[in-house]
């Protein structure tokens, strides 16, 4: 479903991304871990170009991500098809950004009919389902600043698959939240990751919740992947030094 391949990515002078090369099968939970600055959001926000890349190719679903090969070179896509691109991929940040001025249901529903051009009442359906799901039945007509922090982090997983993306990318969904709304936001996706068949990279300092829900762990430290497989092999017996030791400063 994602094949990444070589990915090099810089600021300026300064690489942060140093080559990454990983698939993701469709239907696969990948969590990605690692220390701060590492480059886990780097990674994750080349997935839908909103950062672009210095070397390498990303294709979703077979197609060039960010970029078109013409006469046998890379150019980069203009940014309306970017944008065509990343309706595909369904994207959860850390701080929700939910619109204030609009309810729980406007903001599931606005981009389908602003954007894939849905019958209002056909999306207004999909997006009360969707509520139900992540468990905020009855929270349809509640304003973001009448809902918790878990509670707006459910709308915008809801707001998210309401575009129906093929791919989900979480960049640390849960660290911005009280600890006690931790465990509702992560439950939610681990239903999404068991029900909803739908290929999910998450970025996260949950270790509990990678090993339970993960198909697969992927440790990245200063800009490339030291070491990746099931969540069993990594987290408890990881063959690098580095994993051992940021395993053992969070555990
Ligand atoms: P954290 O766990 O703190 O979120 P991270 O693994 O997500 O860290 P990134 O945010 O991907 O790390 O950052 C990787 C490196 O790239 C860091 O050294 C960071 O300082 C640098 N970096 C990130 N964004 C920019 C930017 N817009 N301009 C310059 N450097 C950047
Ligand atoms: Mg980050």
């Amino acid at each position: 479903m994602i094949t990444i391949r070589g990915v090099r990515k810089a600021y300026g002078s300064v690489e942060v991304l140093h080559g990454i090369d990983l698939d993701v099968a469709r239907g696969e939970n990948v969590c990605i871990i690692g220390p701060s600055g590492s480059g886990k959001s780097t990674l994750l926000r080349t997935l839908n170009h909103l950062e672009d890349i210095s070397a390498g190719t990303i294709r979703v679903d077979g197609h060039l991500i960010g970029y078109e090969e013409r006469a046998g070179r890379l150019h980069e896509l203009r940014e309306s098809a970017a944008c065509q691109q990343r309706l595909q991929v369904g994207m959860v940040f850390q701080h929700f950004n939910l619109f204030p001025h609009m309810t729980a249901l406007e903001n599931v529903a606005f981009a389908p009919i602003k954007v894939k051009k849905e019958k209002p009442a056909q999306a207004r359906a999909y997006a009360t389902e969707l509520l139900g799901r992540v468990g905020l039945a009855g929270k349809e007509s509640s304003y973001p600043s009448k809902l918790s922090g878990g509670q707006q982090q459910r709308v915008a997983i809801a707001r998210a698959m309401a575009m129906r993306p093929d791919v989900m990318l979480f960049d640390e969904p849960t660290s911005a939240l009280d600890p006690e709304l931790v465990g509702e936001v992560l439950a939610v996706m681990q239903d999404l990751a068991r029900t909803g068949g739908i290929t999910m990279v998450v970025v996260t300092h949950e270790i509990g919740f990678a090993r339970e829900v993960a198909d697969r762990v992927v440790f990245m430290d200063q800009g490339v992947i030291v070491e990746m497989g099931p969540p069993g092999q990594v987290l408890d017996d990881p063959q690098h030094d580095r994993t051992r030791s940021f395993l053992s400063a969070v555990l």
